[in-house]
């Protein structure tokens, strides 16, 4: 049940967002919004999988680029698997691009290009999780779902000054945010308190002078707010270790491996190579004669760090191992792959 502070909290946050409302390509603005303009769904979708794990600022390039090559759904569904894997390159969590061409191709194909209007029938999309379906559905539909992201978690920690740390307080942070989601314009209010956190209610130091709801803010009156939200200590990430095999024929064609669809950067571009763990095996994927090449790749995932080291070799003109994908020199993008092959190639190549 939502009492007189949790509306003035909200009616509080969307005066804020209607003016301070951060411009995104994605976004239809609060004044937009008012006048009619309804958001894409399609866009809307697109912007969520890609800020999933990412920042606005890295995600807007490749925003322009997806929607420039593919307007629609129905266009995005009807692109060649490669083509998109490649344009993701670079933004990491490929699984989430594999989910993507499987949901476009979801809602081409069993929902006339539509998307659906709730909760539920988003969520039942592929790679469309309970945060995604509530932000689709409350920002591109104006559902009164309760979207809660990082912003989010860190605005109602602060304001209900909740000291449990995350994520033990996940469910308790949640229930704040619903208490404050209104039936009216829920889509904008998720925005605003979304803006709220990545503007002035930041990690470090909140503005609080200039924040809408300082006068209702427990954290700030307790003078607790920049310690909040707490974390639970993490694990330290272990190192993993593997090896990269990088050979050039004399006609400058590359051999490259198309990585399975499942396991990490599956269904990507990248180097033939070992297995990551403690003892990679030091096996070549071919024939040839292998090189170590100076110096190694560092990269971070997720759960673990990589040190990649690299052998090469030169292979005559009509070499064609098997199993692997042979690219011209002219044909192949740097940008196609992801990052930590592309830091591999950038070793070899600038040495
Ligand atoms: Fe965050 Fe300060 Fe606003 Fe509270 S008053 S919500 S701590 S910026």
């Amino acid at each position: 049940m939502r009492d007189g502070t949790d509306m003035a909290v909200s009616a509080a946050l969307l005066k804020w967002y209607d003016v301070h409302a951060r411009e995104m390509p994605w976004r239809v603005g609060p004044a937009a919004r008012a006048a009619g303009v309804l958001p894409d769904p399609y866009r809307v979708w697109l912007s969520e999988v890609m800020l999933q794990q990412t920042t606005v600022a890295a995600v807007r390039d490749y925003f322009h680029r997806f929607t420039a090559r593919w307007p629609s759904v129905e266009a995005l569904a009807a692109a060649p698997d490669a083509d998109v894997m490649g344009e993701w390159a670079g933004l990491g969590y490929y699984a989430r691009a594999r989910n993507l061409l499987k949901c476009a191709r979801v809602v081409a194909e069993e929902h006339g290009g539509r998307f659906p209007d709730t909760y539920e029938g988003l969520l039942a999309l592929p790679g469309v999780g309970p945060y995604t379906a509530a932000a689709i559905a409350a920002i591109a539909f104006d559902r009164a779902e309760t979207v809660l992201d990082g912003n989010v978690e860190r605005v109602m920690a602060r304001l209900h000054d909740v000291h449990v740390p995350l994520p033990e307080a996940k469910p308790v942070l949640k229930d704040l945010a619903a208490r404050h989601t209104p039936e009216a314009r829920p889509g904008d209010h998720a925005q605003a308190v979304m803006d709220l956190g990545a503007t002035i209610c930041t990690p470090r130091g909140p503005a609080c002078g200039i924040c809408p709801v300082m006068e209702i803010c427990a954290g700030r009156r307790a003078g607790t707010a920049a310690e909040l939200p707490r974390k639970s200590p993490k694990k330290p990430k272990p190192t993993r270790y593997g090896y990269a095999y990088l050979a050039r024929r004399a006609d400058g064609a590359l051999v490259l491996e198309r990585r399975p669809d499942k396991g990490l950067l599956g269904g990507m571009l990248g180097w033939p190579g070992s297995d990551w763990s403690d003892a990679p095996s030091v096996e070549p994927p071919f024939a040839a004669e292998w090189r170590e090449f100076p110096g190694e790749v560092r990269h971070t995932f997720t759960h673990f760090h990589l040190i990649l080291r690299l052998f090469v070799a030169e292979l005559p003109e009509d070499a064609a191992p098997e199993g692997y994908e042979i690219m011209g020199r002219h044909a192949f993008r740097p940008s196609e792959l992801p990052t930590v092959m592309r830091k591999a190639y950038s070793l070899w190549r600038d040495a």
